[in-house]
């Protein structure tokens, strides 16, 4: 690879994805960052479309952090103005005893536990906010092919048409599979779920009540997100409408992905329980393995890696891109102090202070949905004897049960500025 003097950024971001553009746009969200100049590489040739008519099968459980930080970004009023599903309540039960916990934003004084988002939606509003910011250079269409080590305060990539570009700092926000990761041999800790997610969108025969139901068994948990739309014809919302994520073994996966439509319908209506009636219909399914990532350092002189290039973690939460989102916003908050302070972003120190405020928390949340995914799986009588009685009692003990929905919720004041409000 030859440097060349055009193409020259302060920093590449690699991925125009959820996290990716906010990565960007976070780096450039404060007056001491005028000068940045960022170029956001995207492998895809046009950024995802959405549709008004019908909902993304891919969504996001948005923490209220998540939306302060797309607020903060310019992405939240579209977003807003656009289509979101607010939730007040989450329903969990144990399907296999009487164990139940049930969350309510009323009783941690909050309007919403959170919101349902369509992907699709949320890289639409970010990249509208990029594609009208001065300082950010969307290049869709190649993807990622070489990396350079760092010299001289420089990493140069190659894309795969042969471009070559070239900055002080490469953000790898290229997700689950990062090329960039590779690029670098950083490190991966990687073990599979033994879980399968079948995501789909279905129609239900009752309302949701801004509800999110979650049911556990032993195969695995299952999710429907309350989804709602404007009703054709009038001001109403309508609200029988439910992003499935259904984790299961991978056996089970095969026989659900084998039946037909109806049977899919019927044998989904049951394993809810029918809490909110008869599946009406739905959307063709997908489904794929669930793996457990982590990236034994997020950083190298002149490169860090956010989201799912960093970590990947069990849907059962819904945290995954939430953590990403606080990823992109530490290391811009950290990236602007750099700045600001004349330090060239790919600087180690800067980097790793990023890693610091990151990895142990991401850690945590991993082993944390690990130790859920064990504790359901558990067949021995006792264990599940245990399990049903702690749900009841946490559920019954709110002063410890309301302070862990706020933690959920990171209405915390443990972070980036961004995420504050
Ligand atoms: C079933 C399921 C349900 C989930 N539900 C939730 C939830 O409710 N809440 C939540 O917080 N999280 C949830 N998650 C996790 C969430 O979807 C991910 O954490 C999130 O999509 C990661 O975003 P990202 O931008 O890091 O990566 P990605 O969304 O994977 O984006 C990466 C981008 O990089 C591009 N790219 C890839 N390779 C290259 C390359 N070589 N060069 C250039 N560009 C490249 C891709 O095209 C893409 O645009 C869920 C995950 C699953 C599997």
């Amino acid at each position: 690879m030859t440097e060349l003097d055009q193409n020259q950024y302060d920093i590449i971001v690699v991925g125009a994805g959820m996290v990716g553009l906010t990565g960007a746009l976070a780096c450039v969200s404060e007056g001491s960052s005028e000068a940045l100049k960022i170029a956001v590489i995207e492998s895809q040739s046009t950024p995802p479309q959405w549709r008004p008519d019908k909902f993304d099968n891919r969504v996001s459980a948005l923490t209220e952090a998540s939306r302060q930080i797309l607020s903060h970004l310019g992405a939240w009023d579209e977003i807003e103005q656009t289509r979101i599903s607010p939730y007040q309540n989450m329903h969990v039960w144990d399907a296999d005893g009487v164990g139940k916990v049930n969350f309510c934003a009323a009783d941690i004084q909050q309007p919403v536990l959170g919101h349902i988002v369509e992907n699709n939606l949320i890289v639409s509003a970010l990249t509208h906010q990029a594609q009208q910011h001065p300082q950010i250079e969307l290049l869709y269409g190649s993807g990622v092919a070489e990396l350079s080590p760092f010299k001289n305060n420089i990493r140069t990539l190659e894309l795969e048409s042969g471009q070559l570009l070239s900055a002080s700092l490469v953000i790898a926000a290229d997700g689950a599979l990062s090329t960039v990761r590779t690029l670098a041999e950083i490190e991966l800790k990687e073990k599979p779920y033994h879980h399968n997610a079948i995501v789909t969108t279905v129609k239900t025969e009752k309302e949701h009540g801004l509800t999110a139901w979650q049911r556990f068994d032993e195969t695995g948990p299952l999710a429907f997100l309350p989804l709602s739309k404007e009703q054709e014809g009038s001001n109403q919302r309508d609200n029988h409408y439910s992003s499935i994520v259904w984790s299961v073994t991978p056996e089970k996966s095969a026989e659900l992905m084998a039946l037909d439509e109806a049977q899919f319908r019927l044998a989904l209506g049951a394993a809810i329980e029918f809490r909110i009636g008869e599946v009406l219909e739905a959307e063709p399914r997908f489904h794929f393995p669930l793996i457990q990532r982590h990236a034994q350092q997020y950083v190298l002189p002149g490169l860090a890696l956010i989201g799912d290039a960093a970590h990947t973690i069990h849907p059962l939460a819904g945290q995954g891109v939430n953590l990403g989102f606080l990823d992109a916003a530490v290391l811009a908050e950290e990236l602007q102090r750099a700045i600001a302070a004349e330090v060239c972003p790919g600087n180690l120190d800067i980097l790793k202070r990023y890693q610091r405020r990151r990895r142990g928390n991401n850690r945590m949340m991993i082993y944390s949905m690990m130790g859920f995914k064990k504790l359901f799986e558990q067949p021995a009588l006792p264990v599940r004897w245990a399990r049903n009685r702690g749900m009841d009692l946490f559920d019954k003990t709110s002063w410890l049960k309301n302070p862990i929905a706020s933690y959920a919720m990171r209405v915390n004041s443990n972070l980036p500025k961004i995420a504050r409000g």
